[in-house]
């Protein structure tokens, strides 16, 4: 009864027949003007569970995967239908992978299993981030986003310690880390000078020539590479004119992590409690 009311009032906000279309802009190389693809929203979800989630995951991860995806794109459509854009999202990482019309079986059967389910809070889709592994605990949508949302706070997960590259390290030299980084010289001192709640690193100071620079940890992971730092769980030594970074997690770390999600799905836990435990507050919701 509840999940019905709060049904009507998520349709009673959105555009019509919102469940039937969603507008993706895929990329092609050379092509022009961009490529846009008018699809039904659950083939799109397919789409997003093949391109971001390995097929091999548990079908529960694949359906925690699938809500979340379909939860994103809602918001991302609404938000573009009231701006009056022609597209609604990206096919790249940039908003969701997308990985086109030919979804894995898998993939397929998490969207048509969840079909029509979506994560609400206080009437309104969720904004359902999520990353490839947090590494222990999951960060605010604050630190990690600059997104202030009530369900993307940092909650342990302790899933996920078998995802491969969970545990990482990069080594530059000072002349090596100053190019990478844009300055005109060596970096010869990198010292790390807040942190976030969850514990990763939120601010770094750096020696460039004979002058003292600051940095967000977020526009430095920027500048080396997202997938070169793969997370900002770190710490960082020097010896010998050489950083080393040491770490754990893949990705920014909000919201659903996807190998926490299998490894609780491997544990015997359903989709709704995986959704549940990284999205703190929201509820399901049938919307169609
Ligand atoms: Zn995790």
């Amino acid at each position: 009864m509840r999940h019905r009311l709060l049904a009507l009032l998520l349709l009673t906000s959105l555009p019509a027949r919102a469940e039937e279309l969603i507008r993706v802009v895929v990329e092609r190389t050379g092509a022009s003007p961009r490529l846009v693809e008018e699809l039904p929203l659950d083939d799109y979800v397919a789409g997003v569970v093949s391109g971001e989630m390995p097929a091999s995951f548990p079908a529960e991860a694949q359906k925690a995967q699938a809500v979340a995806a379909r939860s994103y794109a809602l918001v991302k459509k609404i938000e573009a239908d009231r701006a009056g854009r022609s597209f609604h999202l990206g096919a790249s990482a940039l908003s969701q992978v997308y990985a086109g019309a030919a979804p894995n079986p898998a993939a397929r059967a998490a969207a048509e299993a969840t079909r029509g389910e979506v994560l609400v809070q206080g009437h309104e889709p969720v904004e359902a981030f999520f990353h490839s592994a947090c590494g222990g605990r999951t960060e605010r949508g604050l630190e990690a986003l600059g997104r202030d949302l009530p369900y993307l706070v940092s909650v342990p997960c302790g899933h996920c310690n078998d995802a491969p590259g969970v545990r990482w390290t990069l080594s530059r030299a000072g002349a090596e880390l100053g190019k990478a980084l844009g300055f005109p010289g060596p970096v010869t001192a990198l010292e790390v000078t807040a942190h976030t709640p969850s514990g990763r690193v939120a601010r770094v100071e750096l020696q460039v020539g004979g002058r003292r620079l600051g940095l967000t940890a977020v526009d430095l992971r920027q500048r080396l590479g997202w997938s070169k730092l793969p997370s900002l769980a770190f710490e960082v030594k020097a010896r010998g004119g050489v950083f080393t970074f040491t770490g754990r997690g893949q990705g920014h770390g909000a919201g659903l992590c996807q190998w926490g999600a299998a490894g609780m799905a491997r544990e015997g836990k359903g989709y709704r409690d995986i959704l549940r435990h990284y999205y703190p507050g929201t509820e399901l919701a049938r919307l169609y």
